[in-house]
């Protein structure tokens, strides 16, 4: 419509154009060339210019509103968000154009409609991924080893509390951080083993090396083992790193080869002894009685030192692997008591040393295995004995706390004492003080045991207190019984 304006007004003006070109060249047939002529030429072409520039000019208009009318229609289109809401244009030449423009936009909407798809695929995988990903720190926290993921550019993915306690990070702030920034200088060695591990996938997919790292001062052993990870079409996805902390294991292993040979070295002593004697006796060589009778005491005082040394053994074992049978019973002191200070007496004498009964008469009672208990005081008198000098003394006490509701036993000694760089290493099994080890015979046992006896099978407390060169003071507290 508008179109067809715009051609009418342009016929219009040509036509105008046309009849006044024609009126002047036929006027100018009879004239001469005069002054009046030319006046009347000069009005012919201004306003026959006249009339081309309102032509151009309406013609401009036309277009420019056109070019509107059409813009307004595609806009329309595009804000009503898609091209079926395109009219067909007015003017038929608009047609191909719009034919295009509703092309491009039906190409882009379904463009725009697959990466609508694609953005919800994305975020159902991302969900699915950010749940997958916390559901595997889950269970990464319940492991107690120290465990590591990283990915392909050495960075860590996971890591649970252990593993942030080894290396002093922040697992909140962890995640993407290089492991060489996160591990620091304390595992060097450890960053480049996962990085050699991460290089080299493709030889090994499981390696186990040993590290040892200073942790709040202490060296402590880890077992490392790192593993490669692989996705379903084999592609290498990261590194996994599990640090075992064996320090203990190490150390009761060592524990227990300490044991055994420190056992074997025990029960050789006496038994070296007794079947020295034994073969002389067999030789014939105690060719009088005196002599015989003197091997036979020496084979049986052995023989009572390797059945105690069995005895302590086995006690110590069956208490720590809490196999021992107790028999606990309302029991009191006093006649236990009594009866140390009956057994210990002779080698008191034996040795010269005064063995002193401080035992006050006491009602309380302690809920005890009375054997036990025998056995405790026993080895603490023994040792009083055994580590007190000729003419020295040894008391042998028994009181009540009221304020701590326990019953005490104390033996106080005026022997050799002990040196103060000895005193925490006292309840260890075989323990012997240097000084002490030609002063009489022991295997380092008793106060272990003793200590088990009172501390783990009793709920009391040991009493140790020493001056070297002056005596020492050992005991024990039971609570009373209520
Ligand atoms: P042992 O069989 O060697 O006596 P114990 O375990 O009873 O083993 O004692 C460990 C060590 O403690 C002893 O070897 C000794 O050096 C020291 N000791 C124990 N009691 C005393 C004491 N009353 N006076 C000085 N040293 C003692």
């Amino acid at each position: 419509m508008r179109s067809a304006e715009a051609r009418i007004t342009t016929l219009l003006i040509v036509a105008i154009m046309l009849v006044v070109g024609t009126t002047y060249w036929l006027v100018m047939q009879h004239e001469q060339l005069t002054a009046w002529f030319l006046f009347r030429g000069a009005i012919v072409v201004a306003g026959t210019a006249g009339c081309a520039l309102l032509a151009v000019v309406a013609l401009r208009r036309d277009a420019l509103k056109y070019r509107r009318i059409l813009l307004d229609q595609v806009q329309s289109c595009v804000l009503a968000d898609g091209a079926a809401t395109l009219p067909p244009p007015r003017d038929p030449s608009a047609r191909p154009l719009v034919a295009n423009l509703r092309q491009r936009i039906d190409t882009l909407q379904s463009r725009a409609d697959q990466l609508q798809v694609q953005k919800k695929n994305l975020e159902i995988q991302l969900r699915l991924a950010d749940a997958q990903r916390r559901q595997s720190q889950i269970m990464i926290n319940g492991i107690s080893d120290a465990v590591i993921v990283t990915d392909t550019f050495d960075e860590l993915i996971l890591a649970n509390p252990p593993a942030a306690d080894v290396f002093k990070f922040d697992p909140a702030t962890a995640a993407k951080r290089s492991i060489a920034s996160l591990l620091d200088t304390m595992g060097a060695k450890l960053v480049a083993d996962i990085s050699d591990m991460r290089q080299n996938h493709t030889r090994t997919t499981r390696r186990t090396v040993e590290h040892q790292f200073e942790i709040e001062g202490s060296p402590r052993t880890f077992s490392v083992t790192m593993s490669c990870v692989m996705d379903n079409s084999d592609q290498f996805c990261g590194i996994v790193t599990v640090l075992h902390d064996r320090t203990r294991e190490n150390e009761i292993s060592k524990m227990k080869t300490d044991f055994v040979s420190h056992v074997s070295h025990e029960l050789r002593t006496p038994l070296s002894s007794i079947k020295a004697y034994a073969e002389l006796l067999v030789d014939g060589e105690a060719t009088d009685d005196k002599t015989r009778s003197e091997f036979y005491h020496i084979i049986q005082a052995e023989a009572d030192r390797l059945s105690r040394l069995i005895d302590n053994i086995l006690n110590i074992s069956r208490i720590e692997s809490g196999m021992m049978k107790i028999n606990k019973k309302a029991v009191s002191l006093n006649g236990i008591l009594k009866q140390v200070l009956e057994v210990a007496m002779p080698s008191a004498r034996e040795k010269n040393i005064q063995l002193i009964d401080q035992i006050t008469p006491v009602f309380s009672q302690i809920e005890a295995d009375r054997d036990m208990i025998y056995q405790s005081a026993l080895n603490l008198v023994s040792n009083a004995i055994k580590y007190t000098p000729a003419g020295g003394t040894a008391r042998l006490s028994l009181a009540v706390d009221d304020n701590t509701n326990e019953i005490i036993v104390l033996v106080i000694d005026t022997g050799v004492g002990i040196p103060p760089e000895s005193m925490k290493h006292l309840f260890e099994k075989f323990y012997r003080v240097e000084q002490h080890k030609n002063m009489a015979k022991g295997s380092g046992l008793g106060l272990n045991l003793t200590r088990q006896i009172i501390e783990s099978i009793h709920k009391g407390r040991m009493i140790v207190q020493s001056e070297y060169g002056k005596g020492s003071t050992f005991g024990f507290a039971l609570p009373i019984m209520a």
